[in-house]
């Protein structure tokens, strides 16, 4: 039998699917990964005002600051990201983030010096980790952690290992979507049935594929975005010039085998282009990636 639960987290809804044979223990397993699913937001939300990642956001620039070593774990690992994606992925892109207003969802466009002073303050070099201490601090005043485009698919994947460590026979975690992981199959089937709906009309699928111990993500352009003399402004930010991405890139996908990784490399290729994925890919065998270019009916395929 199939259980389903779901819980609304980090801005999206959490499904966690979990098959087996029996329905308590099935039950207890996937109401313990929406708890997961809840405490890593806890942890990682820049939006609730008792995490820890806010409580970095308003302390690290003054002082060393003391974190759960899960979250050290998980900004080295997000650091790391960022030095193999050569900033194309970067956690402290938050000011600009703020001066394209995404954050408040009124988008602008930002004046040359308000750019520059957002510039300043982005850079994984800003971020300093003390291993020793399991503490983090900020060069200065003004640099903010923002895990949104890696929270999701760390949530997924320490909800997977919840459902695996009760012993669940199969199962499936997404996180609005973007970030899917599964292992084990459905009767019959192969795996889990995972459908990437079109970018830009949603009613339509895209790529249908069958899904087996291995997560994939997805970033697009258009989810978010304002549009200002009929050019279109979207909220994937490229950290190395500040300005919106612009290129042939509708949307990438990214396979690997755990979502945390999927979900960072999907916002960094979108960023990187086409060049700089098929760089990214030939270092790391292993990964895919599925992409659609503007004005392209199909999507193409890299490893
Ligand atoms: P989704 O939210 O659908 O998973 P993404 O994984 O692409 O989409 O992440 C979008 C988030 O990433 C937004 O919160 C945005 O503020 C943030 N972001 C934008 N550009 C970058 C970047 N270059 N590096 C890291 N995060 C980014
Ligand atoms: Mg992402």
């Amino acid at each position: 039998m199939l259980i389903r639960l779901s819980t609304y987290a980090m801005g999206c809804d959490f499904e966690v699917y979990a098959f087996g044979e029996d329905r308590l223990s099935l039950r207890v397993a996937a109401e313990a990964a929406i708890a997961e699913i809840e405490r890593v937001e806890q942890l990682l939300s820049h939006y609730l005002p008792d995490s820890e990642v806010t409580y970095l956001n308003a302390h690290a620039a003054r002082e060393a600051v003391r974190v759960h070593p899960e979250v050290f774990a998980v900004l080295e690992r997000a650091l790391r990201l960022s030095e193999e994606t050569g900033g194309a992925f970067d956690i402290t892109v938050m000011p600009l983030v703020r001066c394209w207003g995404f954050f408040t969802g009124i988008g602008q466009i930002p004046g040359k010096q308000t750019l520059a002073q957002a510039m300043q303050l982005v850079g994984r070099t800003q971020v300093r980790m003390d291993a020793e201490h399991l503490s983090v601090s900020f060069l200065q005043e003004g640099v903010t952690i923002h895990l949104g485009a890696i929270g999701k698919g760390y949530a997924v994947d320490r909800a997977i290992e919840v459902l695996k460590e009760a012993g669940v026979p199969a199962a499936m975690v997404h996180g609005g979507h973007s970030s899917v992981r599964a292992y084990g199959e459905l009767p019959q089937s192969g795996g889990w049935q995972v459908n990437l709906p079109h970018p830009l009309y949603p009613e339509r699928s895209l790529v249908r594929l069958l899904l087996r111990d291995r997560a994939i993500s997805t970033s697009s352009i258009s989810e978010q975005y304002f549009e200002r003399d009929g050019r279109r402004y979207g909220h994937i930010l490229d950290p190395r010039t500040g300005l919106p991405v612009e290129n042939d890139l509708l949307m990438v996908s990214v396979l690997a085998a755990e979502a945390t990784e999927c979900d960072a490399l999907s916002t960094a290729f979108l960023v990187m282009g086409e060049e700089g994925m098929r760089d990214y890919l030939r270092r790391r065998p292993g990964v895919q990636a599925v992409l659609l270019r503007r004005d392209e009916a199909h999507v193409q395929w890299m490893e």
